[in-house]
């Protein structure tokens, strides 16, 4: 199993220095293959992925307006490369695929602003004892919160826009898995509620959400009311970034607690299939929900392989919260205010989330037999290029906006 650790790292002002040229080549390297990329698909041209390499590398460091291109580990050029192939494969094939998943838009190219990264495989990277080496940058101090589960094959270097940077490391990671269980749990993703199960238990989303995005809305306010270019302006900025980024981290660790909890309890998990959701075509899923839901799905996804258990996510066909999770009769449609309703066919009252919920442990449980004998869901993998940031997933960027101010509970009817 590949997985992801990340620890903090303390560059100097020196490496500091180094890290954002490389950060800086990186990114024009990445933006220039994407240019590159876009005039041979205007010009019908087909171009192979050594030629788009040698001219934004190569000759790119022959030229004047690119030579500074030499100063930095060229490692870290060719894994942006690499970044943009990947980014503009997956736009291209969403392109030609009418399948299903969302539709992948074109790359962005990076910004200057925000996050800056750079991934480097093995030739671009060592550890010294407790140092990590970056080729070109030095030896950088890391606080190891843990240790590596084995020795890792590529690093992410990440400056946060908040002044803080971290390593992110991609290891080998042996499953350990949990004793057997016999209980297994349908969740229904909600925004009140961040989770109910088919057992009725609720997860709220936590209150600290609603105020830090209090404070997120205000550090915003002054950052607009600070003139451009100023070093107040700057300040400002940066405290946004501090608010975002304990905003992120509240959510990822509250994330990892849900998904621990139904992952131990439950010898399998399902959940609804974010891309086929009703809830996600609707205006109310943009936003922080589809961000924190899709987080919570990885992270147990993540658990799931990792302690040997079933996490399956339910391709909706039917739509969960009309149909009596009783008697199976599909009652019509239920406006958003309505929490509890009763079966006209066998007189059930139900809860419209826990009967949700429990139509996706009736219809996870259901595709499981059908796919019997294959049941073992692939091991999760680590897209290498995620933390190196092509902003696709836009989870960061999603994050970031404004909740939305509905006050119950939404549904999917
Ligand atoms: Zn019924």
């Amino acid at each position: 199993m590949q997985v992801r650790y990340r620890y903090r790292i303390y560059p100097l002002p020196g490496q500091q220095q180094a890290l954002a040229q490389v950060f800086g080549c990186a990114r024009v390297v990445y933006n220039d293959c994407l240019r590159v990329r876009d005039e041979a698909y205007a010009a019908e041209e087909k171009i192979s992925d050594t030629e788009v390499q040698r001219r934004v590398i190569t000759l790119a460091k022959a030229t004047p307006e690119r030579a500074w291109l030499a100063a930095v580990a060229s490692v870290a050029l060719v894994q942006a490369c690499q970044d943009a192939r990947r980014a503009y494969k997956n736009w291209f094939e969403s392109l030609k695929d009418h399948r299903k998943g969302p539709k992948i838009r074109h790359p962005k190219p990076r910004r200057k602003r925000g996050r800056q990264s750079i991934r480097l495989t093995r030739n671009g990277f060592a550890l010294h004892g407790e140092r990590l080496y970056v080729a070109k940058v030095g030896d950088l101090k890391v606080e190891w919160s843990r240790a590596l589960p084995s020795v890792p094959s590529s690093v992410t270097v990440i400056g946060e826009p908040d002044g803080r940077y971290y390593a992110s490391f991609v290891v080998q990671r042996e499953p350990e898995p949990l004793p057997a269980c016999d209980r297994e749990v349908g969740v229904d993703l909600g925004l009140t509620s961040l989770v109910v199960t088919s057992d009725g238990e609720v997860v709220a989303n936590p209150r600290f959400y609603r105020a830090a995005q209090r404070r997120l809305r205000r550090a915003q306010r002054v950052l607009s009311r600070r003139q451009k270019g100023s070093a107040n302006r700057a300040k400002a900025r940066h405290r946004v970034a501090v608010v975002h980024r304990k905003v992120r981290d509240a959510r990822l660790d509250h994330a990892h607690k849900t998904a621990l909890r139904l992952v131990r309890d439950n010898q399998a998990v399902y959940a609804e299939d974010l891309t086929v959701s009703g809830l996600m075509r609707t205006r109310l899923a943009k936003s922080v929900a589809d961000a924190s839901w899709s987080q919570l799905l990885r992270c147990i996804a993540e658990k799931a392989a990792r302690y040997g258990r079933t996490f399956a996510k339910v391709g909706r066909f039917e739509p969960t919260s009309q149909m009596c999770s009783a008697c199976g009769v599909k009652d019509g449609p239920k406006p958003l205010g309505v929490r509890q309703w009763t079966c006209a066919a066998c007189g059930t009252v139900h809860d419209r989330d826990v009967n949700a919920a429990r139509n996706i442990l009736a219809l996870g449980r259901r595709e499981r037999l059908n796919a019997c004998g294959t049941g073992v869901r692939p091991p999760l993998e680590v897209a290498a290029g995620d933390e190196a940031g092509t902003r696709q997933s836009a989870a960061p960027a999603a994050q970031e906006e404004s909740p939305p101010s509905t006050a119950g509970r939404t549904s999917k009817s």
